[in-house]
């Protein structure tokens, strides 16, 4: 008989965003009129720029030519675009890192849910909270997590992230073996300085543990000292995995690609403690099995964000969302809101006013104002008593969210 592996019924079946459209389908079936504005969804909203879609052109007419038609790919990517990496996205940061280091993929979703497959099931892992929920669930789902009691894991180690300590993560009292970091971040928009990011390096090198550190918003960073890659802090080649991606940077979300930097310096112990095993070589071994590559035409298209053109096409875009933001956070605050976030990361993190809980503020803000927000307790326990906003939506739509909230409070 085949039997379900049961980790995943531990998964509650209530998806966040799968909520959300079901008060939203309800209020729009009673209030017909109403145009809802959403400042809740977490993808972009502008076409590809056209440096982009000129080199996507161009590799689809290399695939309808015999002479320049490719089959599969080498499954960690093609040398083009890991050479435009190391070259654009580290080297001018002092970072050097060999191509064999780079693997390029279909986005950071699959790898930031995937990698935790390499190391032992029975290790804990730590996560800041709120916190993008990919890193838990992937856990839930082979059994590492444990029991979810009162909205926590019990084999989760929750760092707490809330205005109390100004998003800043204290260090866990208990052994963490994994640790998941994810800055500028998703949901609180907040950064990490080079000094506290310093202390989780050094924390990871004093009791072995890994730092999987997801760079998603890298390229949203506006202030010079905020660190764009853990690399840029000693040592952490040593213990750390990289995540990256095109989809928030340039509008890749539809087209499918990012890429993990594996350091060849990172290795994990075995459990008798006589080898030490190097992380790149099992995640290579790991992609080769069970990936075969990135579309040609994607990592044309990914190669294309770093020509000149397409460097300045990317953060015209990147500007136009970074407007909304201040232009949001500005507002809000004028209102007497407290915001965070929105700074270096298009996204805003609100407490709610008078107490509310998240989804209450979800809700008078749904009938209030008929803008749709995303309750920040979605994200995690320590998400309760805030909302998330996100910048990516179109101007006049921020304009009339921020002037109707104008109204309405
Ligand atoms: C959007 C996002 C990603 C990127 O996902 P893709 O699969 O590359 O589209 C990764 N991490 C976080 C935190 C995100 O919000």
């Amino acid at each position: 008989m085949a039997l379900v592996n049961d980790h995943f019924l531990k998964l509650p079946n209530n998806y966040l965003f799968a909520d959300i459209a079901k008060r939203v389908n309800a209020f729009r079936v009673s209030h017909p009129q109403a145009r809802l504005i959403s400042l809740g969804i977490g993808d972009v909203t502008q076409p590809l720029c056209p440096a982009v879609t000129e080199a996507m052109h161009k590799a689809v007419d290399e695939m309808a030519a015999k002479s320049t038609f490719r089959g599969y790919g080498p499954e960690h990517g093609y040398q083009f675009l890991r050479e435009a990496i190391v070259k654009n996205d580290f080297l001018p940061r002092g970072i050097h890192l060999d191509t064999s280091e780079i693997f390029i993929n279909d986005g950071a979703k699959s790898d930031t849910g995937n990698i935790q497959e390499l190391v032992r099931w029975d290790n804990s892992i730590g996560v800041t909270d709120p916190i993008y929920p990919v890193y838990i669930d992937s856990n839930v789902m082979i059994g590492r997590a444990g029991v979810l009691e009162n909205g926590r894991w019990s084999n989760v180690v929750y760092m707490p992230c809330t205005a109390e300590n100004n998003f800043v993560p204290q260090l866990p009292d208990r052994r963490v073996d994994i640790i998941y970091l994810c800055y500028p971040n998703n949901p609180t928009g907040t950064v990490i300085t080079k000094e506290e990011l310093r202390k989780w390096v050094n924390y990871a090198i004093h009791n072995d543990a890994i730092i999987f550190y997801d760079a998603a918003y890298e390229a949203y960073i506006r202030n010079p000292e905020i660190p764009h890659s853990i690399y840029e802090i000693r040592g952490a080649r040593k213990v750390a995995v990289e995540f990256h991606s095109y989809s928030k940077t340039a509008g890749f979300t539809g087209v499918r690609c990012g890429y993990t930097v594996v350091p060849k310096e990172l290795t994990v112990g075995t459990l008798d403690g006589r080898e030490r095993i190097s992380l790149n070589m099992l995640w290579n071994r790991r992609q080769c099995t069970k990936f075969n590559g990135t579309s040609y035409i994607s990592q044309r298209a990914a190669e294309a964000t770093y020509s000149p053109e397409g460097r300045r096409q990317v953060r015209e875009t990147i500007d136009y969302y970074m407007a909304n933001a201040a232009m949001m956070r500005e507002t809000l605050t004028a209102l007497g809101l407290s915001v965070y976030g929105g700074e270096d990361a298009p996204y805003l993190w609100v407490k709610t006013p008078d107490g509310a809980d998240s989804w209450q503020f979800f809700d008078s803000l749904l009938r209030g104002a008929n803008i749709v927000c995303t309750p920040g307790v979605g994200f995690g326990p320590s998400g309760e008593g805030y909302v998330r906003l996100t910048a990516f939506g179109e101007r006049e739509d921020c304009e009339e969210a921020m002037e109707r909230l104008r109204r309405w409070l």
